[in-house]
């Protein structure tokens, strides 16, 4: 069985717990030991069952809780040496048990093909993940904090079965909206987060690329701004883009917002 289960998603802090035949991985620790642990309880399921922590980026919102929680339940951390390098300067402090990532390629973790691209963030050094279940090879790309969609993402995204992506904000709401002027430039720039449109290019591109009709598929779309009106705009253009590539796919925007408000399972494939 190979699951994807949201703990958090947002600026209040990310988890991502994968399921896979032969393991668990969890993508980002934004948040701290007891908060971690009950969102774990909430979701049945165990921390300590966790093999690996993977970290796309050391802003404190997917990794504040990095360190205590890898003290606490042995794991690993895998994330590039720039990252590392920012952890020990944090507040939260750097893991005691770590493991670089290289510039990109991929590594064996808990039955798991763990494939890493770099992406384009007001960060140290910001990755994407593939984590493919080697048993049974089902595929989940997560991409989360990216200022812009570099070149080969979307050719990195191939042959998915759920795609997690951010799609932050739609672009005339952030520049009539009300946060101060350097907040604007900061998301909107190209090394800060996706907007709506350019999000759902890349997932009409991963659409084209891999998605097919024969196996269930499903594309969440990750707010960080928690606005339900930028979560079904983001919707609505991303079912136009899926409509012109005559591709299928599942949205399931009510379960996610269910789901990341209850910390429950997301998908099983
Ligand atoms: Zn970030």
């Amino acid at each position: 069985m190979f699951t994807v289960t949201m703990l958090g998603s947002g600026s209040r802090g990310n988890a991502i717990l994968v399921d896979g035949s032969a393991g668990s991985l969890l993508v980002d620790a934004g948040f701290g030991v007891r908060t971690l642990a009950k969102r774990f309880d909430a979701a049945a399921r165990r921390p300590e069952d966790v093999g690996a922590l993977l970290l796309t980026h050391e802003h404190v919102d997917h990794a504040c809780g990095a360190a205590a929680a890898c003290d606490r339940w042995s794991w690993t951390v895998h994330a590039s040496a720039a990252t590392h390098t920012a952890l020990a300067v944090q507040a939260s402090g750097a893991p005691a048990d770590v493991a670089v990532l290289g510039m990109s390629g991929q590594l064996s973790l808990c039955g798991f093909t763990v494939e890493h691209a770099p992406l384009p963030h007001d960060a140290s050094d910001c990755r994407a993940f593939v984590l493919t279940d080697d048993a049974s090879g089902a595929r989940a790309g997560i991409v989360l904090d990216a200022g812009h969609v570099p070149e080969g993402l979307a050719a990195f995204l191939e042959r998915l079965d759920l795609l997690v992506l951010e799609s932050n904000h739609d672009e005339a709401m952030l520049a009539n909206g009300p946060y101060p002027a350097p907040l604007k430039a900061r998301i909107g720039g190209g090394q800060g987060h996706l907007s709506n449109r350019a999000a759902s290019g890349l997932a009409a591109a991963c659409a084209h690329r891999g998605l097919t009709q024969q196996q269930p598929h499903a594309c969440i779309l990750r707010s960080l701004l928690r606005l339900l009106l930028c979560l079904l705009l983001s919707c609505r253009r991303l079912l136009f883009c899926l409509r012109l590539c005559g591709r299928r796919l599942f949205l399931l925007p009510l379960r996610l917002l269910l789901c990341l408000l209850l910390g429950r399972r997301l998908l099983c494939v």
